[in-house]
């Protein structure tokens, strides 16, 4: 092996997370080397979220991570809840004042790690961790193999796991892998990409009697469409034919523009928060410490909210040597977190229909959507809660 790297915060993963406080921290002078396991032409082409709330784009923009996300980006000032085969519109810019940005996370990604490799950041891709030790140490360490198959040893101030929801870092938190408190839900979502243009201006959320659907967007001319689905579904079973007509009767008075699917994937539904974010000097952030369903869009941006609380910490500690928020990151994290599952849970069950279901509960169902629709009380905690809650301590002083 050769000589062991030394670096102030090794950080495991170049995800939105990892990439976010690196570039953070290179702002304040932290040195920090990222490495992940996945090449970098990977790592950007994956579609994976696309909703930024308000607080991550301005987050982005004024850090200098990000120009592009304002003029390639699309504001969304609203969404559309569908039932009972009527759409009701939930404004946003009436209701709080705030919008999300319609940005793809792959997208994020490129302008991330364009500016870290602009910034002359030390980014490993191709670099696999297989364990994180001696986290109560000064010295905590990273190793595992580097893109030619040889180990290697990072050693650093602190180590922050953002390493995804198959986190090695974890079991240095937690003890193991899957120490955490845990939900699993009875259905998923087909998803498809397709080339088309926008069926509608807003992304529509529509629980309907064969089930729910989401009629979201890419781009122009790229669309992502989601059926509620049995988590044991084939993607391949499907024809395109039958696709098509599940997502026109889950959204009956919205005529779907259709065109050629090029991708279909199952994505599973679980709730999942870490028992601790923090042990010593080695830390969990994003996806490593929180899995929430998709329903609520709250994933990529929760892990962001994850870095402003982190990165204030080790800028604090580089500053005068203080553990005041190290020590508290923990618990102001988890404000957020438990939160953001509330919402991400509550949006889940109001839309989905569980295989089990009584009629009862599809009446309640339907009351509580009314209830939410009917109420400005009810639209307004919508409309705060997917728009994103204050960042924490961001722009910083
Ligand atoms: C289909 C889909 C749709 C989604 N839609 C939304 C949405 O609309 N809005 C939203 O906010 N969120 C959404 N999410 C969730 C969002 O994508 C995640 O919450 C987000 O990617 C979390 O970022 P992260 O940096 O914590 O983790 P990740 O993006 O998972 O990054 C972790 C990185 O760590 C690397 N890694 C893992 N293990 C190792 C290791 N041992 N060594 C080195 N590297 C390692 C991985 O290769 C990966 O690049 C969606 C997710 C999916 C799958």
């Amino acid at each position: 092996m050769t000589a062991p790297l030394r670096t102030r915060v090794a950080i495991v993963g170049a995800g939105p997370a990892g990439l976010l406080l690196s570039h953070l921290l290179h702002r304040d002078g932290i040195d920090s080397i990222v490495i992940d396991s996945r090449s970098r032409d990977e790592i950007e082409s994956t579609i994976r979220a696309g909703i930024l709330e308000q607080g991550t784009v301005e987050l982005l923009t004024e850090s200098g991570a990000s120009d592009r996300v304002l003029v390639d980006g699309h504001r969304h000032d609203g969404i559309e809840l569908r039932f009972e085969g009527e759409g009701h519109r939930i404004d946003f810019a009436e209701l709080v004042g705030r919008a999300v940005w319609l940005y793809p996370q792959h997208e994020v990604l490129k302008d991330l790690v364009a500016r870290r490799l602009g910034d002359r950041g030390d980014l490993r891709f191709g670099w696999t961790a297989t364990e994180v030790l001696d986290a109560e140490s000064d010295s905590p360490r990273v190793v595992g193999t580097d893109a030619a198959g040889e180990p290697f040893e990072i050693v650093a101030d602190f180590v922050v796991g953002a390493d995804g929801s198959r986190s090695v870092t974890r079991t240095a938190v937690t003890g193991s892998m899957t120490g955490g408190y845990f939900r699993e839900y009875p259905f998923a979502w087909f998803g498809i990409l397709c080339e088309a243009p926008p069926s509608a201006p807003e992304l529509i959320y529509s629980a309907s009697d064969e089930g729910f659907a989401l009629i979201s967007q890419r781009s122009a001319t790229v669309q992502r469409m989601y059926l509620q689905c049995d988590p044991e579904l084939d993607p391949a079973s499907m024809s395109d034919a039958e696709i098509w007509d599940q997502l026109q009767r889950r959204v009956r008075g919205t005529e779907l523009i259709e065109g050629p699917i090029f991708q279909r994937d199952v994505l599973r539904f679980r709730s999942f928060v870490a028992h601790e974010l923090h042990r010593g000097n080695v830390f969990l952030m994003g996806d490593a410490a929180h899995t929430v369903p998709p329903t609520g869009a709250k994933g990529m941006n929760l892990a962001v909210a994850d870095v402003v609380l982190l990165h204030a910490a080790l800028r604090e500690h580089a500053a005068s040597g203080s553990r005041t928020l190290i020590d508290s990151y923990a618990s102001t994290a988890s404000d957020r977190i438990w939160r953001a599952q509330h919402f991400s849970w509550w949006m889940t069950s109001m839309l989905h229909a569980a295989p089990d279901a009584t009629e009862f509960d599809r009446r309640r169902r339907l009351g509580e959507l009314e209830s939410v629709v009917r109420s400005r009380a009810g639209s307004t905690y919508l409309a705060e809660a997917y728009t994103g809650w204050p960042l924490a301590g961001w722009p910083q002083a």
